[in-house]
């Protein structure tokens, strides 16, 4: 084990004993609203996720999630929370991030991930080796994709 996959296992158990964003969505008024429950059954992992985007900027205003299952599951979904909070992304801004986290796992290590959309979210990058991890560690990201296409639907309303 290399001194990076230390510390890439470190963070991942980290964030699944101290997960962020697990907690109930507090929107603001008029805020638009989307929840979604996505589950996998190869692993067992579930998780409810909710966004509220601001309608004027199409800012994700918050991301809340409650769920359970393996540490890979909770600690990519903290990592997706914590990219959200930290980044106020927009939701063109979190379709891009989850596309990029999707190539990289899919990739399987052929390509360097790019950090910069990524951040903490490159240390999942060894997961792609276990093909049985995969939906364990797409969990968070697939729930919001689908909170982000219920949103856009209230938008273009
Ligand atoms: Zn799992």
């Amino acid at each position: 084990m290399s001194a990076l996959d230390g510390l890439y296992q470190e963070l991942i158990l980290d964030h699944s004993k101290r997960p962020i964003g697990k907690g109930e969505l507090s929107p603001a008024e008029g805020a638009l609203t989307a929840s979604h429950h996505e589950f996998n059954p190869s692993c067992g992992d579930e998780i409810d996720l909710s966004i509220s985007v601001d309608p004027e900027t199409g800012t994700i205003s918050e991301l809340a999630w409650q769920g359970q299952g393996c540490s890979i599951s909770m600690a990519s979904a903290s990592i997706l929370s914590q990219l959200v909070r930290d980044e106020q992304l927009s939701m063109e801004d979190a379709r891009a991030r989850i596309d990029a986290f999707r190539s990289m796992i899919q990739a399987r290590g052929a390509e360097e991930p790019d950090e910069e959309l990524l951040g903490d979210a490159v240390a999942l990058q060894g997961v792609a080796k276990f093909v049985m991890r995969v939906k364990c560690a797409m969990l968070g990201w697939v729930a919001l994709e689908a909170d982000l296409a219920q949103v856009e639907a209230q938008r273009t309303a």
